[in-house]
C-alpha cells in the first residue's frame, strides 16, 4: 500500500540544509497495524504527515496504492488524501466553531457526498461512539477523551482505506487510551491498515510490527 525510497526531508536556509528525515526506506502493506517510536525531535510526526501526504518528501519516492505520489500535483495528493485516509490528531484538531455533529460530518462535505448520506453516516457514527447526546455541543464543552473520540469519529466516518494517528492518546486518561487502542485494534481486525506514533510500549503492542526512528533515520523495524 506504502512505498517510501530513499526520502528525505530537510529545510533549507541559505546557508545550510538541515534533514528532519534523511533515507527512509519503508514499505507497509494493506492490513497492517505499524507503531512508530522515537525519541521527541526524531521525526515521527513528519514522517506520519509525509505518509498522509499533509505535507511533501524533499526527495525520494513515495508510492500510494502504486501511485507516484512524488510526482503529483497538491491539488492531486490532497484528493488522494481525502479518499483514502483518516488522520487522527494528538491534539484533537477539532474546528471550535463547529459542533460535535458538524465536526464529524466535515470530511463529508469535503468529498461531496449528498445531504441524506451525510446524515446517515454522520448518525451511525454518534451512535457508534455512544455520543448521540452530544451532537449540538462545542469541542470546548467535553473532555478530552470526549474530544479524541470525536477526533476519531471524524478521520472514520469516510471509511478510509488507511488511519493514520499521531499519538492519539497522549492527551488522554489511560483508560481513555485503551478505549481507544481497542478500538484501533477492532478496525485493524476487520481489515484498515493503520499507522499510528506511539511514546508508548504498551500502546505499540496493540499493533504488530515496530518502527523506531532516531534523527530522522529508521534504526530498527520489526515484529
Ligand atoms: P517528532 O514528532 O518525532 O517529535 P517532528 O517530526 O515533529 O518530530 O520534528 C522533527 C524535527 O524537525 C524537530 O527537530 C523539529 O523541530 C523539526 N521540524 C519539524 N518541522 C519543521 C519545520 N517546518 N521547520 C523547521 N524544523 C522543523
Ligand atoms: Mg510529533
Amino acid at each position: 500500500m506504502i512505498t517510501l525510497k530513499n526520502a528525505d526531508k530537510y529545510i533549507e536556509s541559505r546557508f545550510r540544509r538541515t534533514f528532519i528525515l534523511k533515507g527512509i526506506d519503508l514499505v507497509v502493506k494493506e492490513g497492517e497495524f505499524v507503531s512508530i517510536m522515537g525519541p521527541s525531535g526524531s521525526g515521527k510526526s513528519t514522517l506520519l504527515n509525509i505518509i498522509g501526504m499533509l505535507d511533501k518528501a524533499s526527495a525520494g519516492e513515495y508510492y500510494f496504492l502504486d501511485e507516484p505520489v512524488h510526482k503529483f500535483s497538491e491539488r492531486k495528493t490532497s484528493n488522494l488524501h481525502k479518499e483514502y485516509i483518516g488522520f487522527v490528531f494528538q491534539a484533537y484538531h477539532l474546528i471550535d466553531e463547529l459542533t460535535v455533529y458538524e465536526n464529524i460530518e466535515t470530511p463529508l462535505l469535503y468529498r461531496g457526498v449528498k445531504s441524506k448520506e451525510r446524515q446517515s453516516l454522520v448518525a451511525e457514527m454518534l451512535d457508534k461512539f455512544q455520543m448521540v447526546a452530544k451532537k449540538d455541543l462545542f469541542p470546548d464543552q467535553l473532555s478530552g477523551g470526549q474530544q479524541q473520540l470525536v477526533g476519531v469519529a471524524r478521520a472514520l466516518i469516510g471509511k478510509p482505506k488507511l488511519l493514520l494517528a499521531d499519538e492519539p492518546t497522549g492527551n488522554l486518561h489511560s483508560e481513555q487510551g485503551e478505549e481507544i487502542m481497542n478500538l484501533f485494534k477492532k478496525l485493524n481486525d476487520e481489515g484498515m491498515t493503520i499507522i499510528q506514533v506511539t511514546h508508548s510500549e504498551k500502546n505499540a503492542e496493540y499493533g504488530s510490527r515496530i518502527v523506531r526512528l532516531e534523527d530522522g533515520a529508521i534504526v530498527s523495524d520489526g515484529k
